[in-house]
């Protein structure tokens, strides 16, 4: 049977050589095999009549049954546009077409009744139906019923040029599936299928198809999600096996002298549970020798910093060097500033390299770290696209990792012989499902508390027509003895207009807050390293109040006398861009408050941000909502590595589901850690295949 679902797609009836060459270019599909696992995108559910008071967003393509009652022809700024009342006993509906109007137009009648097949959507509050096909009712449209589930296929322009349309290719699916032996392999081991009430593969590959109910399109459906996302997890974990049976790192047992005396005497506060637990786990993580691959997560202001500084003690008391490295300069240098402070106690040698360090301190950097007099290395990217060698390179951190990319990470393993351990701290809490995904070969700790007395951040949505009393409220503020920044958007593509934006939102500020009573700063990504940096002090040391900025603060920044967050057009930035600058206040024991700006013309994405903000303080609870809002897509390119293409599962809505596959995942390994034995046969075969286009994980972070 394995035969026939590897016969060359031209075989087929009905699609031969030229067919078959367009469904290889651009669907992929090489065997039968291919075309089977072309599963459809949707579903019109020919299996009941619904009644309008049955729809809702989620049902799939349906029939309604109902009579016309109002028709509109209008023509609103240059478009047109034709909406039609349809009505039945239990409601009413909205048919919207906003092309191939004079087609439609002739077909309706005014207290008619029709059929209509299409997709409910929501428009505001309103449940529509856009470009309906409808039909008047006829006494033969009644044998449609009991048809179950048509499916729908995405196709290209290049398919339909060849006839293949989702109906020449359901037409094709149901020839296959005659044609194929009754029963097909199955891949999951059996009593993974038992327990987990699964049904059998062949089974679901018909009824993905061709369902005869909902219900069996969601359990077919549910099936090879779970598949999929099975061999995901498979396929990372063993990743990671590989990566424990081959690479060696130092071993950090000792837990000496410099790390107590820091503990004991330097330290300023206690640690939180959450911090004694992570250093903990990085302690007992790099104890052997294994190397340690770790991300740390840890919502703004819970003190990663201080976890990093313990992690890289521990390097030192075992006679390692240690680095940190973060994404912008500002936060390197503020790092380095506070660590060296408590570095010079303990007599541990500490250096600062960026892209603006001179050069003849660069080699003195080189030299100290080559023979081993330096100890502690914090800087930016400079620091691994340099030619920077180590004595022994024990702990390498990663401050915001999401800045970084998967490249620049592989590069910290040339530094040393030895791979140092490696850990990746992000405040863009990455929600559990992503993780998993992305880093389903990491270990993860997680800082799950904040240091005691921190107030929770107060968030308003505010409209333009509110900025005189957003006014009072900064002099009020400042009257108080805090401080305030607030941020401009600046992006990319519009950059010279985005920076004139800041600028005159600058001057707007100086106006409202004039000197000498109140005295403003400004800070942005195309200022001079030491401008940067001296506009960064003058506020740090509360000689500006307000600092207008970009960007540039978003990670990291941490001046606790700033209590408010004012950010202009919020609906232009990103969910965890506004938390990240959110993160910026809130530092301090007073109460702060982040004012989220934007005129009254809003997308409904836009708006589901900003609610989220004002509703959340909690950065998974938002991570969650922006992957909801934005699809798994879209984050992997703010976390800037891959995501692998998923045919039937939903990073943003599967999560339970991924949980799931990696527990049955890594009790599979542990049964059998090379997958040889005959129950695994079917999974290992199909990994096997995948490895051969796939990413080596395992030796990427
Ligand atoms: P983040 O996790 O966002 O990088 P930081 O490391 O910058 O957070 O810490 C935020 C602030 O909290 C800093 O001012 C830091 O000194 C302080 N802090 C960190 N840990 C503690 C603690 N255990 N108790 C009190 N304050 C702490
Ligand atoms: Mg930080």
């Amino acid at each position: 049977m394995e035969q026939a679902l590897h016969t060359p797609i031209e075989y087929l009836k009905g699609i031969g050589p030229e067919r078959g060459k367009v469904l290889r270019e651009e669907l992929g599909i090489q065997v039968f095999a291919d075309l089977l696992e072309y599963f459809p995108f949707r579903y019109i559910d020919l299996s009941q009549w619904y009644t309008i008071s049955q729809l809702h967003e989620d049902v799939p393509i349906v029939l309604v049954k109902g009579k016309l009652v109002h028709i509109e022809n209008a023509k609103a700024k240059g478009t047109k546009r034709l909406t039609a009342i349809l009505e039945d006993s239990t409601g009413s509906l909205e048919l919207v077409w906003f092309a191939g109007i004079e087609w439609v137009k002739p077909k309706l009648k005014l207290d008619m009744q029709y059929v209509v097949c299409g997709k409910p959507s929501l428009f505001g509050s309103r449940l529509q139906m856009v470009h309906p096909e409808l039909e008047p009712v006829l006494p033969n449209v009644q044998t449609e019923q009991a048809k179950g589930l048509r499916p729908v296929y995405n196709t290209t322009e290049k398919l339909k040029k060849k006839g293949l349309d989702s109906r020449a290719i359901e037409k094709l699916m149901r020839h296959m599936l005659a044609v194929l032996p009754s029963q097909l392999p199955e891949i999951l081991p059996p009593d993974v299928v038992t327990q987990h009430q699964l049904i059998h593969r062949t089974e679901a590959l018909r009824t993905i198809h061709f369902p005869q109910t909902l219900h069996d399109m969601q359990r077919s459906r549910f099936r090879f999600k779970f598949e999929e996302l099975l061999l995901l997890q498979l396929q990372y974990l063993r990743g990671t096996q590989q990566r424990i049976q081959h690479l060696r790192s130092y071993p950090l047992p000792v837990v000496g002298e410099k790390f107590n005396a820091f503990y004991h005497k330097v330290l300023p506060f206690e640690l939180t549970n959450a911090q004694k637990r992570v250093v903990k786990e990085i302690h007992h993580g790099t104890r052997e020798g294994r190397q340690m691959n770790r991300l740390l997560q840890g919502d703004v202001g819970s003190g990663k910093t201080l976890v990093a500084v313990m992690a890289m003690l521990l390097a030192v008391d075992n006679g390692l060097q240690a680095a940190l490295m973060a994404p912008t300069e500002i936060l390197a240098r503020q790092h380095y500033h506070n660590i060296k402070a408590w570095m010079g106690q303990l007599n541990i040698a500490t250096y600062l390299l960026t892209g603006s360090t001179p050069n003849s301190e660069r080699r003195e950097i080189g030299r100290a770290l080559q023979d081993g007099r330096g100890h502690i290395l914090i800087g930016t990217h400079a620091l691994i696209e340099e030619r920077v060698q180590f004595k022994s390179l024990g702990m390498a951190i990663i401050d915001e990792q999401h800045r970084f990319g998967v490249a620049q990470r592989a590069k910290l393993w040339e530094k040393s012989d030895l791979a140092p351990h490696v850990l990746v701290m992000t405040a863009t809490p990455i929600p559990r499902t992503l993780a998993m995904t992305l880093y389903g070969d990491l270990e993860t700790s997680v800082l799950d508390e904040l240091p005691p007395g921190r107030k929770p951040v107060e968030t308003k949505h505010l409209f333009e027509n509110s900025r005189l009393r957003l006014i009072g409220f900064m002099r009020e503020q400042i009257a108080a003895g805090r401080q305030v920044y607030v941020v401009y958007p600046l992006i990319d593509e519009s950059e010279k207009l985005d920076l004139s934006n800041l600028i005159s939102g600058h001057e707007g500020i100086c106006r409202d807050f004039p000197a000498p009573q109140y005295r403003v700063g400004m800070l942005h990504g195309k200022l001079r390293a030491d401008d940067k940096e001296f506009e960064m002090q003058r506020f740090k040391n509360g000689e500006t109040q307000i600092l207008v900025a970009t960007t540039v603060i978003e990670v990291g920044v941490d001046v606790p006398n700033a209590s408010v967050m004012v950010i202009e057009n919020a609906d232009r930035f990103g969910l965890s861009q506004l938390h990240q600058l959110r993160g910026r206040v809130g530092r301090g024991s007073e109460k702060s408050y982040c004012i989220l700006m934007t005129g009254h013309k809003l997308s409904k994405e836009a708006r589901k941000r900003l609610d989220t903000m004002v509703a959340t303080n909690d950065g998974f609870v938002i991570a969650e909502a922006d992957l909801e809002i934005r699809g798994p897509g879209d984050m992997s390119g703010t976390l800037q590595s891959g995501l692998p293409n998923l045919k039937v599962a939903n990073l943003a809505t599967d999560g339970a589901l991924l949980g799931l596959a990696r527990s049955v995942a890594k009790d599979l390994l542990q049964r059998c850690p090379k997958l040889d034995s005959e129950e695994c046969n079917g999974l290992k075969s199909v990994l096997d295949r995948q490895q051969q286009s796939g990413t080596p994980w395992s030796l990427i972070a």
